[in-house]
């Protein structure tokens, strides 16, 4: 195998691309490169992989791993995708709703991702974007927000654009989600939110601007909470893990975030090396323990400077469902996946 394939499949393995959109992406940035920064390339791609722990000795020049798959930069985008990383675990509770959804095969909200400087283009399961959006749209009630404060949606007739009002440089594409998904997602949002009985859609309130609520919460307790760079880097890579039967991720404190699995497919091990990776991995992972990682170099900016240490993430792993547990579950009616069906259904008669 060439060094050249043995990279793209080392990206593809983490963000879940097809070996031509990953090869495309990385003949174009690789080629671009000054011919030192090349040579040093191919030094660093013939390290292998299984060298543990991975000293300092083999931290890549920054501008190199930029090249091979880019993390997000600026503190906006980076809080919006460690807001989507969390949405994604709420919109797993959704999809085990599902008539047709099972304890016992994978279900994934991100097929894949395609990481750029200065965004990010998320692959979604179809099934899932209704559950997703209905985590992630900001909704007001008793003055508290949930979802993404600030978060606003362009559509596109084939696309969707998700943006904060007030950064709107912090954006995240989601090809493939046009106004029929986006629809059914509104029917499927509509009939949850009458269920509340109570609060409002920000996005109808306030399209253009910060509601209200937004500002205060935003001013009170900022976007995200716990370690977004983290958080971010490991949405970027999420495809790791889209063999799991589900994924749930949640943090603790300001430093540190739970990745957990049920059982041990994939193996932790070969998780916490892919996350390592000192050309694909997180920027500044260490590997200490099997499951746990420490970010040395990846401190997020907490409000309590000193008392926080490193940044950790840790893999953890629930147990395994016991026959399908959803038997029961799915008998009780699912009248916001109802009205997502008809909604469906109705486009389709309209063309
Ligand atoms: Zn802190």
């Amino acid at each position: 195998m060439s060094w050249e394939t043995d990279l793209v499949n080392r990206r593809r393995q983490l963000t879940g691309e097809s070996f031509q959109t990953a090869a495309d992406a990385l003949r174009a940035e690789v080629s671009a490169l000054p011919v030192a920064a090349l040579a040093n390339l191919r030094a660093f791609a013939r390290v292998p992989v299984m060298r543990m722990p991975f000293g300092p000795d083999l931290e890549l020049p920054p501008g190199l791993r930029a090249v091979l798959l880019p993390d997000a930069t600026a503190r906006s985008q980076i809080e919006l995708e460690a807001g989507i990383l969390d949405a994604a675990t709420q919109a797993i509770h959704h999809l085990h709703r599902h008539p047709d959804g099972r304890l016992t095969r994978p279900v994934v909200v991100i097929r894949s991702v395609t990481p750029l400087r200065n965004r990010l283009q998320l692959h979604l399961n179809p099934v899932a974007v209704a559950p997703l959006l209905y985590e992630l749209m900001p909704f007001g009630f008793d003055g508290e927000v949930s979802g993404i404060c600030g978060l606003r949606a362009r559509q596109q007739r084939r696309s969707t654009e998700l943006f904060l009002i007030d950064v709107p440089t912090a954006r995240v594409e989601l090809p493939g989600v046009g106004r029929a998904a986006w629809c059914a997602a509104a029917a499927y949002r509509e009939v949850r939110d009458r269920e509340l009985g109570t609060g409002e859609y920000l996005a109808s309130v306030a399209p253009d601007r910060l509601a209200a609520a937004e500002e205060r919460v935003l001013a009170a307790y900022g976007r995200v909470f716990g370690p977004t760079r983290i958080a971010s880097g490991f949405l970027r890579r999420i495809a790791l893990l889209r063999q799991a039967l589900w994924t749930q991720t949640w943090t603790t404190g300001c430093t540190d975030l739970n990745v957990e699995w049920p059982g041990d497919d994939p193996r932790h091990a070969h998780v916490a090396l892919a996350l390592a990776d000192p050309l694909f991995g997180i920027p500044g992972a260490e590997i200490r323990t099997s499951t746990t990682l420490h970010f040395p170099a990846a401190r997020s900016a907490c409000k309590h400077d000193t008392l926080c240490g490193p940044d950790r993430l840790a893999l953890r792993s629930s147990s395994l469902p016991t026959g399908d547990g959803t038997a029961s579950f799915r008998k009780g009616a699912r009248p916001e996946w109802e009205a997502w069906r008809q909604a469906l259904a109705g486009r389709g008669h309209q063309h």
